[in-house]
């Protein structure tokens, strides 16, 4: 432990109130990994174990004197827990929680199950609504299908399209696309920005060196995923009034420029997040599952344990020990401060367990040094440069 280090907070919680799921995507982390523990797992999130997820939270909003939490409604497929267990869920933890600090209430979601009644019941109990997307039919329908390798497309559209009328769209928080590499990236990104939603992230296949991402052979130096997201990045960047925001280049421009950033998979600042699964266990970060069956396990539960216990298990420390918890690699690296040795789980392989660079390194360091050179270039041509700016 770095002398005079202090445990930060938990701020943000992931609430698995539902273990199963209406899809059947093929990548997915929780059904199709190593982690196979949702077999177990209560198929909803009983009243019981809400109101002991609620008191915990409220344990530590008080111990900490927290400002603010978020919470995120997240699955399996969250909307299967229907509207009477989801408005006594958001019930229990307002009841708890409104009193104490600000609290924020939001769902990933699908998006199959969004039809009207849905959507104004949660824009009603003041839920932020984000879904699932993969891009254009063609992307979408490589890996989000039922069981019976029915596509899930026109479903999710029209999910989409129902959160986009003006009465459901202040509450649409954008969509979630993870990267197909057979997907031709330039229809995926035409496809995501003429649905009209305002913001989108693109998120990396989970993996380790261990069972690499798809398409990726680790130290075969090839970058297909920043080769895939540098195009996009160009059209988003170089469009004279950005169409949409995107999160992963917006975190990345701010941390280039001197930010600290508050992206999972980017940077130095401590990860303040929590996952409370089903049955009322407490878990790292839910890609975890990417690693290994119980690897996500903290062996603590709300029933038992308070959120405070966290900061006694190692691998919950490491993501909060910033350039500290990294290998000797990435703690060299000139992008370090940038990169951040991106998401957790994919840092693993046996040797050196989480202390290692991630299994993306060489797409980090493309993606990272090209969107560099770009600002430099901006930069320049204002006369100033990127030291100046960070120094500023
Ligand atoms: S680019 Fe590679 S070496 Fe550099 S911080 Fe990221 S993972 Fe570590």
């Amino acid at each position: 432990m770095p002398p005079g280090w202090t445990p930060t907070p938990f701020r943000e919680f992931v609430l698995k109130i539902a273990s199963r799921c209406n899809l059947d995507c093929d990548y997915c982390y929780v059904y199709h990994l190593a982690d196979q523990s949702w077999r177990s797992q209560p198929r909803f999130m009983t009243d019981a174990t809400v109101d002991a997820t609620a008191d915990r939270i409220a344990e530590h909003v008080r111990t900490h004197a927290l400002e603010f939490v978020n919470i995120r409604l997240h699955g399996g497929e969250p909307l299967l827990a229907g509207r009477d267990r989801l408005r006594r869920i958001v019930a229990a933890l307002r009841e708890r929680l409104s009193p104490l600090t600000e609290l924020s209430i939001t769902v990933q979601t699908n998006g199959v199950l969004l039809d009207e009644p849905m959507a104004a019941f949660l824009v009603g109990e003041d839920i932020g609504v984000g879904v699932s997307l993969d891009g254009d039919r063609q992307a979408n329908n490589l890996h989000r299908t039922y069981a019976d390798g029915r596509s899930s497309y026109d479903e999710v559209l029209a999910g989409i399209r129902m959160m986009l009328r003006p009465e459901f769209r202040s509450h649409f928080l954008g969509l979630l696309c993870t990267i197909q590499l057979e997907a031709d990236p330039v229809r995926v990104w035409d496809a995501l920005r003429d649905l009209g939603v305002e913001g989108v992230d693109f998120l990396l296949p989970h993996g380790t060196w261990e069972h690499p991402p798809p398409g990726l052979t680790p130290g075969d130096g090839r970058t297909p995923y920043a080769d895939w997201l540098i195009p996009l990045f160009d059209r988003w960047y170089d469009a004279p009034v950005r169409p949409l925001s995107v999160r992963t280049f917006e975190s990345l421009l701010h941390l280039l420029l001197g930010g600290v950033g508050a992206h999972e998979s980017f940077g130095l600042v401590p990860v303040a997040l929590v996952v409370v699964e089903s049955d009322g266990s407490y878990e790292q970060v839910d890609s975890m599952k990417a690693v290994g069956h119980g690897a996500a396990a903290s062996g603590r539960t709300v029933f038992t344990d308070p959120l405070d216990a966290l900061f006694d298990v190692p691998a919950f420390v490491q993501r909060q020990l910033g350039l500290h918890g990294l290998s000797e690699v990435c703690r060299g690296c000139d992008v370090v401060t940038t990169c951040g040795a991106g998401l957790f789980p994919h840092r693993y392989r046996p040797e050196g367990a989480f202390t290692n660079p991630s299994v993306y390194c060489a797409d980090q360091y493309a993606l990272i040094a090209h969107i560099q050179r770009r600002v430099e270039e901006s930069l320049a041509s204002r006369g100033t440069t990127l030291a100046a700016v960070r120094a500023g």
